[in-house]
């Protein structure tokens, strides 16, 4: 199928060839045709299936040209970056018009966006904290309002979006249309399904939850982060000089080390990214990596929505993340329209059991492959193998509530026999 044959207009043909695209990824030639006769469509969707341009293009056709100062279509994203991303591609295909698309997000004042929303708008793109801030300040009318889109609406959920949304329900007018995008389609998503959309026809790019056909999935059994750090240095040595890498870890802390550690490690640029950074240094940081000024992105799973970087090579996963829709959306990052990703996970001890939840949502396995024998191997330390035993019975106990943990049971005894000991070690650790 081509772009001609889903009637997308002149304007937006042009576009879409200075954008590079050839033809419609799947989820465009399932989606546009109902979006643009004005249904209402629910898609599930990975990043890096074309989602985005799936519900931008019939939208600003919809559209058509600039019209009055009142925004005539909204679209809703979980974070900032996202927003950002969504704008960018919007500004690309609306080349050809005159239509004004404006992003509003938190993390900077909002009285320059208000200014540019006053000047006259089509189409705003919100976070939705920041579209209500904005509403409130009284400077348009959203009786105009007739599209809405959802975009992540699995992650908004997760985000605790939810009151936001139900207040924008109530601002904006009923008589819409409303889309809905999700990777996964979880009991929350569909019941925020129910209660914003009207008769949705529903399109899926994939089975739910499959991670893109084109990454292959690896991992590999390491004892502790001392000795990950030394893999990921001998992985990148051996064949990712000159490639761009995406890292993500479960915890700031840990992203901030890994990025230090390979800073110090390798001449190129690496930078971090995670919810202590300013809004600005994430931005920054996201664009020198979409510019290739900076090699290696070290990310948390917040910070990570909206990196669309198409010439990312790999997905190291330095923690395997507890939440295995996560691990959807990470190694979603690389291997993005038709390009073929590699992700690998990097598992210690007590990480085995979120991987097995991750390979029984996904219904594929990932390849173990055998650190090199070269590799040093480090002996984890006190502090960490606790919380490796921690975890470990964290997880049993999911499994059998009854489980009585070996960690725990050490620190009961150790508090009867001396409790005054206990105390201190656990203050130290904190
Ligand atoms: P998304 O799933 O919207 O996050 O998009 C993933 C990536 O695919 C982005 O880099 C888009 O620019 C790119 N893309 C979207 N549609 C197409 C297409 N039809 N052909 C080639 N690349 C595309």
């Amino acid at each position: 199928m081509s772009f001609e044959e889903l009637k997308l207009t002149r304007q937006f043909l042009n576009a879409i060839e200075e954008a590079g695209y050839e033809n419609p990824t799947p989820i465009q030639a399932m989606a546009i045709p109902p979006l643009r006769s004005g249904q209402d469509v629910i898609g599930i969707a990975q990043t890096g299936t074309g989602k985005t341009a799936a519900f931008l293009l019939p939208l600003l056709q919809t559209l058509k040209y600039a019209q009055g100062d009142a925004p005539r279509a909204l679209i809703l994203a979980p974070t900032k970056e996202l927003v950002l991303q969504i704008h960018h591609e919007a500004m690309q295909f609306a080349s050809y018009t005159d239509l004004r698309c404006i992003p509003l997000y938190g993390g900077v004042g909002p009285k320059a966006q208000a200014q540019a929303v006053k000047t006259g708008v089509d189409l705003l793109i919100a976070t939705p904290g920041r579209f209500i801030e904005i509403y409130h300040m009284g400077i348009f009318e959203p009786k105009k309002i007739k599209h809405l889109v959802l975009d992540e609406a699995d992650r908004m959920m997760d985000m605790g979006f939810m009151p936001q949304l139900r207040q924008i329900q109530e601002i904006i007018p009923s008589k819409r249309q409303n889309v809905l995008f999700s990777a996964t389609f979880p009991h929350r998503v569909e019941r925020l399904a129910d209660e914003f959309l009207l008769w949705p026809t529903r399109i899926e790019a994939s089975p739910e939850s499959t991670p893109v056909e084109t990454v292959e999935q690896f991992r590999v059994s390491l004892a502790n982060q001392r000795t990950k750090l030394s893999f990921i240095e001998w992985l990148i040595r051996e064949r990712l000089m000159e490639k761009r890498l995406l890292i993500f870890a479960r915890k700031k802390d840990d992203a901030e080390n890994v990025a230090r550690y390979l800073q110090r490690t390798f001449e190129f640029e690496v930078r971090s990214i995670h919810s202590n950074k300013g809004q600005n240094a994430r931005i920054n940081a996201m664009d020198d990596f979409r510019s290739g000024a900076v090699q290696v992105l070290v990310s948390t799973d917040i910070a990570s929505r909206g990196i669309d970087v198409p010439e990312t090579e790999m997905v190291i996963n330095f923690s395997v993340p507890r939440d295995p829709h996560d691990y959807v959306h990470r190694i979603g990052r690389t291997g993005r329209a038709f390009r073929h990703g590699e992700a690998i996970t990097l598992e210690d001890p007590s990480e085995r059991y979120a991987r097995e939840r991750i390979e029984s949502l996904t219904g594929q396995l990932m390849k173990e492959i055998t650190p090199p024998s070269t590799l040093k191997e480090v002996v984890t330390p006190k502090e960490e193998k606790q919380l490796q035993a921690r975890e470990i019975d964290r997880e049993m106990k999911k499994r059998d509530p009854l489980y009585q943990g070996a960690f725990h049971e050490r620190k009961k005894k150790s508090k009867s026999s001396s409790k005054k000991s206990s105390k201190k070690s656990s203050g130290k650790k904190r």
